[in-house]
Formats: C-alpha cells, structure tokens, sequence
C-alpha cells in the first residue's frame, strides 16, 4: 500500500465561478497532470470521493443556509456579491466537501498524507457566506472524524493569504479545535477579519491564533514567524489530526492579494507541517486552498508536494526583500503576549 493518498473526482473541475471570475473551474486537473508530469502523482493512491450527504453539510450549516444554496443553486444566481452560484454548484460544493471527508477517513485507513485539491473553504460559516465559498470542508470534516473515531483534539493551520473567518466564527468557543491562521493584515485585505487579538472566547481562549501580516511581507519574515508560532503550538497540543489549508494565494504573483512568497517558501512550509505531523499524530489532511495566477498556483501547490514528500527537486525564484521586517516582528510579539497565558512561546 501506499503511504500517501489523493482523493480527485472529474467533477471538481465543475466547481467554476464563471469566465471572468478568479476562481478558475480546471486548477485540480491541471495539478493533476503537472504532477503527474513530475512523477509525483505515483505516490499517491487516488480515490474518487462521494458527495457529503445534506446530514454531514447540517452538522455544520443551518438548514436555512443549505436550502438557500441549494434553491439558488437550482436556478443561477448570486451567494454575495463576490460569489455567484452557477447552477449545479450545491452539488459540486457537495462533491468537494464529500472529497475532504474521503481524505481525512483515509487518515484512520493507515495513510499519512491525504491531500484533496479541492478543499479549504474557510468563509463558509454556519449560516452565512462569500469569498468563493459555499460549504465550510474544513469544519465538516473535522465534525465528521470527531463522531465517528472520538478524537478531542484538532490542529488547523490555514496559510491561506486571506483570514479563514467562517472556520473562525465555528470554533471560537471550541477548545477541542486550534486555529491558526497566517494572512495578510484585514485592513488591507477580504474578509477584513483575523486581529491579533482575537484569540477565542472563554475557556476556549489561546486556542483561535491569528497572525495578520502587513503587505509586502516576504517568505523569510513569514517563515520565521510560522517557526516561532506554528511549531511550538502544534507540538504542545498535541493534534490527533492536522488540517493544513495550503492556499498559496500569498505568492508574489497573485492577483488577489500583496504578499510576496516565493515558490521556496511553500516548499519550507509544508515540509515543516509534514514534520510537524510526523512528531505528533502522522495524520495529515492537506486542503489546497486559494490561488488565482494559474501558473504560479501550479507551481506553488507542486512546492507544496515537494515539502510533504521532503524531495529535494524543488523549483526556486528569486527571493522577494520584505518591504518591513520590523512590521512583523512587531505583530509576532504582540501575539506571543496575547497567548502567553496559553502556550509556551
Ligand atoms: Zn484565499
């Protein structure tokens, strides 16, 4: 058997907001080929998902919420304002849900890595959404695993440039789940969310960590901040499952956003969410997440693959400065002092 599993479905290729729209319907078939053109896909056992079921999708959604998006997804027309419902998108939101569920199922069948190119939608809250988002795969997942393998403790690390503010409303108050979110300063940034000093609520405070970056952060600054955050965090926690939503929309490239890592620094990242998962529970989900430069999008998430499998082969580009190192230095201070009552830092 293999040691690392990918679930893919022609299907995901459907989930496509519209020609003029960001998010582009063929990015996990074009990651498909590019690796299987670089014989990566080979050590991957492929899995073609179900569709959640609309009782997996309530046990995280409000039924009025499902029912809008599938009434709309009935006729056409428009989540919000940067999100349109082609028709047919309540069951491709379905499928792709279904896609993270089959991943993290496969985690508890004996593999290591299980990676859906469709999955991240970290907007989505319970009854309400935008930013491309219609069902939230994330929460889903982890409610899914958490009823039937009675886990207690959850690790989401969510790269994704912009803040995973739908995940964040659902576990606020939920000190079973960590989430931790790196992304560019909501000042400057959809969905405008993600302060350093929203931590969690209650008993569950610490356990919501959010490091906003100012724009034109860099790959060396982002990278010394996830090794003085992330790595402690995860390490005494003690995740039973990590969730890593791997979005590279932070990549100097992207349309979408003003942060400016480079290919390298994702290849850095995921090899130390690897290793992470490697020291504590070896069950890593990997959620591909945003990206709208469909080049360098590729070619990040290849990055990606090269950090979770450690191989050497990675593609390089010239390294970015960072327009203010201080900046985040600063933010990453003020976030050790507002977690130093939780966590070791
Ligand atoms: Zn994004």
């Amino acid at each position: 058997m293999k040691k690392h599993a990918i679930i893919y479905h022609e299907d995901f290729n459907k989930y496509d907001l519209g020609v003029d729209h960001p998010l582009i319907g063929d990015k996990p078939k074009n990651t498909m080929a590019f690796l299987k053109e670089k014989s990566i896909l080979s050590q991957f056992q492929v899995f073609t998902p179900k569709s959640a079921a609309e009782a997996d999708l309530l046990t995280v959604h409000d039924s009025t919420y499902v029912e809008h998006v599938k009434k709309l997804s009935e006729t056409g027309g428009w989540l919000s304002e940067d999100t349109p419902a082609p028709k047919g998108i309540f069951e491709v939101a379905s499928l792709a849900t279904g896609g993270s569920m089959c991943a993290g199922e496969k985690l508890f069948e004996g593999f290591e890595i299980t990676v859906n190119p469709l999955g991240g939608f970290h907007h989505a809250s319970k009854g309400h959404s935008s930013g491309f988002c219609f069902f939230n795969d994330i929460a889903i997942t982890i409610e899914y695993l958490r009823k039937k393998y009675k886990l207690k403790r959850f690790m989401i690390i969510d790269q994704d440039v912009h803040h995973g503010n739908g995940t964040q409303d659902i576990y606020i108050d939920d000190k079973t789940v960590v989430n931790l979110s790196f992304h560019q300063d909501g000042r400057t940034l959809y969905p405008g969310t993600g302060n350093v000093e929203t931590i969690g609520r209650e008993d569950a405070a610490g356990y919501t960590v959010n490091l906003p970056l100012p724009p034109g952060t860099g790959g060396v600054s982002y990278l010394k901040a996830f090794e003085e955050i992330a790595l402690p965090i995860t390490r005494q926690f003690k995740p039973e499952v990590i969730l890593y939503q791997s979005g590279v929309d932070s990549h100097h490239a992207d349309p979408l956003a003003d942060l400016n890592l480079t290919y390298q620094t994702y290849y850095h990242l995921a090899k130390h969410v690897a290793d992470l998962s490697k020291e504590t529970c070896q069950k890593l989900l990997v959620l591909l997440g945003g990206g709208y430069n469909s080049i360098a999008c590729i070619k990040s998430y290849y990055n990606i693959f090269c950090g979770l499998l450690g191989n050497k082969d990675f593609l390089e580009e010239e390294e970015i400065p960072d327009a203010d190192p201080e900046q985040v230095i600063n933010t990453v201070n003020q976030l050790k002092q507002y977690l130093s009552d939780y966590w070791t830092l």
